[in-house]
């Protein structure tokens, strides 16, 4: 069974994504923790996550996945953008604990001209500073197209955040499909030899979810602009390949393709639904 879902607002509470979700052919389902560019998130109501676990028992919705908001940076040179994003990422991180088990993305962060050695430093330095023992949640690190100073555009960069994190049984990785072909990685014409790669160096036991999206650019553009599966340079065949691919298709799958609405979605899910070999 394809685990599959795309990104929703979350602005009317966990069980009406997670209806939402069925609606559109879904049993999984991407989320903001609170608003994309930061902000107060609304609070949690224990009887929306009470009826949440309810459905999601009945309709085999068994993993989520949060997404922290775009303007975190944890690799910023300013110490008051530093303390934002921990204290929004430990804020999170509490509230993932109502949903126990899940998953928790984010971009690693920008090093704004600080270089790449030190972006990795001060990302694991706020790993360190958030991440405790007793949380379910596994907080995974995207891998990221390379536009302006990103951290995180190769596997060798998360691997060198993975190892300076004293918790690192919490980290894992999402692969977006755009992001690692705007990088550079041939994942249209030798998705077999990105995954040893990313064995390699990272390890497949890290990866844990996908976010399937297509470009509007060439590989190796480092542009970051998602297109409709199909629409875009990386093609529905590529796509399909890389939900069937044996590394990953036990993984959950997240579209974040530029739709009107999520009857957009719905259709995406279906068609990749029928392509998925049982
Ligand atoms: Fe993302
Ligand atoms: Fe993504
Ligand atoms: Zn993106």
């Amino acid at each position: 069974m394809l685990t599959i879902g795309c990104h929703l607002s979350a602005a009317g509470g966990y069980l009406a994504m997670a209806k939402e979700s069925v609606r559109i052919g879904a049993n999984t389902f991407q989320f903001f923790t609170r608003n994309p560019r930061g902000g107060a998130a609304k609070d949690i109501s224990e009887q929306d996550i009470a009826a949440f676990h309810d459905y999601c028992g009945e309709h085999s919705i068994n993993v989520i996945l949060a997404h922290a908001p775009y303007t975190l940076n944890a690799a910023a040179a300013d110490p008051k953008v530093l303390e934002f994003c921990e204290n929004t990422m430990r804020d999170d991180l509490r509230r993932m604990e109502y949903t126990p088990g899940n998953l928790y993305n984010f971009h690693p962060g920008s090093h704004v001209k600080q270089g790449t050695e030190k972006g990795i430093e001060l990302i694991s330095d706020m790993l360190n500073r958030v991440l405790t023992p007793d949380q379910t949640t596994t907080v995974l690190l995207e891998t990221m197209a390379g536009k302006g100073s990103e951290v995180g555009r190769t596997f060798e960069e998360l691997r060198a955040i993975i190892d300076r994190v004293e918790l690192n049984g919490k980290l894992g990785v999402c692969l977006d499909t755009c992001h690692v072909s705007d990088a550079g990685y041939d994942i249209i014409g030798n998705p077999d030899g990105v995954l040893e790669e990313f064995d390699r160096i990272i390890g497949l036991d890290r990866l844990r979810a996908v976010h399937i999206n297509d470009s509007m650019n060439p590989p190796g553009a480092h542009k970051d602009r998602h297109a409709r599966i199909g629409e875009g340079h990386i093609g529905l065949d590529a796509i399909v390949n890389v939900i069937n691919h044996p590394a990953l298709r036990h993984l959950p799958f997240y579209l974040e393709t530029p739709q009107e609405d999520n009857d957009g979605y719905a259709r995406e899910i279906a068609v990749l639904r029928e392509a998925y070999k049982e």
